[in-house]
């Protein structure tokens, strides 16, 4: 099948065949890697190894400190203002939809909450306008990169004085990025950097002395950076399916990579384009290249595409809840062969159609 879910999202055939191995095997070890304890040489070298590729791939120097922690995306929207925002100070949102709104109603139980802008009214079918921060006194400011369902997506990441801490769950590692105008970044593995279980936190040094509260051990960033990601037991089967994947990007080359996803994401917004029973959701100007979204011409063609797709080999593409009709996931284990054998079907089944 080709999968192409939003997450847990489609993986690499080298990355499952590696990880398989690893499950009975690990490095000749004699030990599977879900037996192979989290505090001993063979777990630090795992996690040395995927620090290192972290910090290569993003140009992250000594000032930032990479952790793996758990409890989903859904965690960082709580521990980043459990940490970064006292009560009676007030942190910047930019809502750009589902996630930043979602990102936004945990921060309110911490502290005050500010929408420096939102497109709600255009049912996040575009961006909003980039807040000026000028004379704003917030504790950070934060914004999702990637709109994984709405299907809209910053083209970079602006400078910021203030703190700034991005969601970017849904579009890590898919093109080459200014991660060092973050303080704080995160993203969540099931969809560009393995399997379901850990989430990627970067964090400048400085964050931690910026802590307002005192929070239990395994929510404070202070601890679990002293503690280098291993203040519980680890987990260490997601975390080594990181790291395969991080040496596949890297192997790859982030530019063919970013290349890769500009020739896929055109081809397909293309067709959405040309044919004559789809149409596109979102702006022109600020589609994402990862989460296509668009619409079919009415719900009973859009099923009748999902079930051809479905006896076609082709899942993974029917819209979120929220949204509707069709969502088609670029990450990176899609391949542009793949996007073809979609619009194939899309060409087809336009052909057919009455
Ligand atoms: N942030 C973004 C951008 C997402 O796309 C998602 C999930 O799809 C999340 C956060 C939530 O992640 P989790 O389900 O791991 O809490």
């Amino acid at each position: 099948m080709i999968n192409f879910n939003a997450g847990p999202a489609a993986l690499p055939l080298e990355v499952l065949q590696q990880a398989s191995e690893a499950v009975i095997d690990y490095n000749r070890s004699g030990l599977s890697i879900l037996e192979i304890p989290h505090r001993g040489k063979l777990f630090d070298d795992i996690l040395e190894e995927s620090k290192v590729l972290v910090k290569e791939l993003c140009g992250l120097g000594d000032d930032y400190d990479v952790l793996w922690l758990q409890g989903g995306g859904r965690l960082q929207f709580a521990m980043i203002p459990m940490n970064f925002l006292a009560e009676n100070a007030t942190a910047g949102y930019v809502d750009s939809g589902h996630w930043s709104t979602e990102a936004m109603e945990y921060a309110a139980y911490y502290g005050k909450v500010k929408t420096l802008s939102t497109s709600k009214e255009y049912n996040y079918t575009q961006l909003p306008n980039w807040p000026s921060l000028k004379g704003e006194d917030l504790s950070y400011v934060h914004f999702t990169s990637n709109n994984t369902i709405y299907g809209s997506q910053w083209p970079e990441i602006p400078k910021s004085e203030i703190p700034l801490i991005s969601d970017m769950s849904s579009d890590i590692f898919s093109c080459r990025r200014d991660y060092t105008n973050c303080a704080l970044f995160y993203a969540v593995a099931q969809k560009n950097l393995g399997a379901v279980g850990n989430t990627l936190v970067a964090i400048r040094k400085d964050m931690t002395e910026r802590i307002v509260r005192s929070v239990p051990p395994m929510l404070s960033f202070k601890e679990q950076v002293a503690k280098k990601s291993v203040l519980n037991t680890a987990p260490v089967f997601p975390i080594y399916v990181s790291l395969l994947m991080l040496r596949w990007i890297i192997d790859k080359g982030i530019d063919a990579i970013a290349q890769d996803t500009n020739t896929k994401a055109s081809l397909l917004y293309n067709e959405i384009d040309r044919n004559t029973l789809f149409t596109g959701i979102v702006k022109k100007e600020d589609r994402s290249k990862m989460n296509v979204v668009f619409l079919g011409k009415d719900k009973k063609m859009e099923q009748q595409f999902l079930e051809f797709c479905e006896e076609n080999d082709v899942t993974g593409i029917a819209g979120h809840r929220s949204v509707g009709a069709f969502r088609v996931s670029l990450y990176n284990a899609i391949s542009v062969a793949n996007v073809q054998t979609l619009i194939s079907l899309m060409q087809d089944f336009e052909k057919n159609y009455q």
